[in-house]
């Protein structure tokens, strides 16, 4: 199914100077690019993007790396590309991330892993209105 995904750069990846590999990395796989923002989020933008984790013991510190510097948002299309861009990422943890993945190539820790990549089990049309209100979807 040809379907759109959001991926983040977060602002860890944004100070790796890693914007260049990743989006390599992006196109490489066959993703096409439809839109890249370059922007930072306020806490406030921040707490909103990540609601759905209120309440979780590291959302303040989760919003406050995200809002620490500028991230790079882009709107990706292909097919059955949400699921294959979260494989593309890896698990959460970059220690647990498979080989090959952004994050484990990349990944810091568990909170400063590099990229977020919209998740089909939530709302990945939500994600994509937050930063691309004018798409239609
Ligand atoms: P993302 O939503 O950023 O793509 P994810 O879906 O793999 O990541 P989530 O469980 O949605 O993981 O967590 C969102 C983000 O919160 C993680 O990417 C990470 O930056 C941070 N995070 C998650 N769990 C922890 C934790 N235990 N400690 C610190 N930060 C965490
Ligand atoms: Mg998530």
């Amino acid at each position: 199914m040809l379907e759109k995904t959001l991926l983040i750069i977060k602002p860890d990846g944004v100070k790796k100077k890693l914007i260049g590999k990743i989006i390599s990395r992006i196109e490489k796989e066959g993703f096409n690019i439809l839109n890249i923002k370059f922007l930072k989020l306020s806490i406030e933008e921040a707490k909103e993007f990540y609601k759905i984790h209120e309440g979780k013991d590291f959302y303040s510190s989760l919003c406050e790396f995200m809002a620490s510097g500028p991230i790079v948002v882009i709107l990706l299309e292909g097919e059955n590309c949400q699921r294959r861009l979260r494989e593309l990422v890896g698990a959460t943890d970059p220690t647990k991330a498979a080989k090959g993945t952004i994050r484990k190539e990349f990944g810091s820790s568990i909170q400063e892993n590099v990229v977020h990549a919209a998740n089909p089990e939530e709302n990945v049309e939500r994600e994509i209105k937050f930063f691309f209100p004018e798409i239609v979807i």
